[in-house]
């Protein structure tokens, strides 16, 4: 067995973060290095998936599902309109092989990402 990921590792609290939202298949918290006004990742609790393409071929109501709590997630903080950012693979920065979403709001008029 791999170690757990970071993220699964938060879910179990063995590190601290606020969980903004938790369901039977997703949980979201705040990003420990914001690159927008609001920079939240959406997480499946299971690692199955390694990247974006994976979970949704794999398990296209658990892809929905991100995106709704995605959603959720910009109603409550942002003003129900978001940017969602998968990295899919090292060269494009992705640094933890849990699928995770970037959900991005706020953001200054004119500006791509931050
Ligand atoms: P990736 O680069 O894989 O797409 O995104 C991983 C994200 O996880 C990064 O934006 C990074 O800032 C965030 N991250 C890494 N470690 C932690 C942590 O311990 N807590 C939180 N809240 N975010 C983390």
């Amino acid at each position: 067995m791999s170690e757990p990921s970071i993220f699964t590792r938060i879910l179990k609290g063995e590190i601290p973060a606020e969980i903004l939202l938790e369901t039977d298949n997703v949980f979201a918290i705040r990003d420990i290095n914001p690159q927008a006004p609001l920079h939240v990742l959406v997480i499946p609790k299971s690692e199955e998936y390694r990247n974006v393409t994976e979970l949704a071929a794999g398990d296209p109501a658990l892809m929905a599902d991100l995106v709704a709590a995605a959603q959720r997630i910009a109603d409550e903080h942002a003003n129900g309109e978001y940017r969602l950012i998968f990295n899919n693979g090292a060269s494009v920065s992705q640094s933890v092989f849990h699928v995770h979403a970037h959900v991005l709001g706020n953001i200054p008029e004119g500006k791509l990402i931050g």
